[in-house]
């Protein structure tokens, strides 16, 4: 393989170059003379297909806390309640309660919700994720210091 502007052999691969709007295949010295076109090997394609699957566009879902059972537990002690009062309060049954709180199972969204209302204990936590627009809450807000509280809080 020979470079097409200077003639000279090319080690590995050309690189292809649009010169005055025609390809070329050149050295890397040449290379200059035009634009080069970027040349992918299979496996640059696959990373560059790979980060484009990074970061996918999907619904945010919260995750139920690590210690739900200690919690559910602890809040529900605290409160006098029986696992049977607990279930008539969310409307389970005890069974599901006794499961919860022996991390024999873990809470689906909605009956996390119900817990965490009927309970007043946070079970599903939101991810840290920090969104720039976060503190627009219109044309000219400006951050009260309630805001810049929580934001110190935060970090
Ligand atoms: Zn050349």
């Amino acid at each position: 393989m020979e470079c097409e502007v200077c003639g000279k052999p090319i080690f590995g691969r050309p690189l292809r170059v649009v010169i005055e709007g025609s390809e070329m295949k050149t050295c890397n010295s040449c290379a200059k003379f035009g634009e080069v076109r970027e040349i992918q090997s299979p496996q640059q394609q696959k990373q560059v297909r790979k980060r484009s699957y990074h970061k996918p566009k999907q619904e945010h879902i919260p995750d139920v806390v690590g210690d739900y059972n200690d919690v559910i537990r602890k809040t529900r002690e605290k409160n006098g309640l029986t696992q049977e009062e607990l279930g008539l309060i969310i409307n389970e049954k005890a069974s599901v309660i006794n499961r919860l709180e022996s991390k024999r199972m873990s809470p689906s969204i909605s009956l996390a919700k119900k817990l965490e209302r009927a309970l007043e204990i946070k079970l599903l936590e939101e991810s840290e994720e920090s969104s720039p627009g976060e503190f627009k809450k219109g044309e000219n807000a400006e951050l009260t210091i309630g805001d810049i509280i929580k934001v110190k809080k935060k970090g």
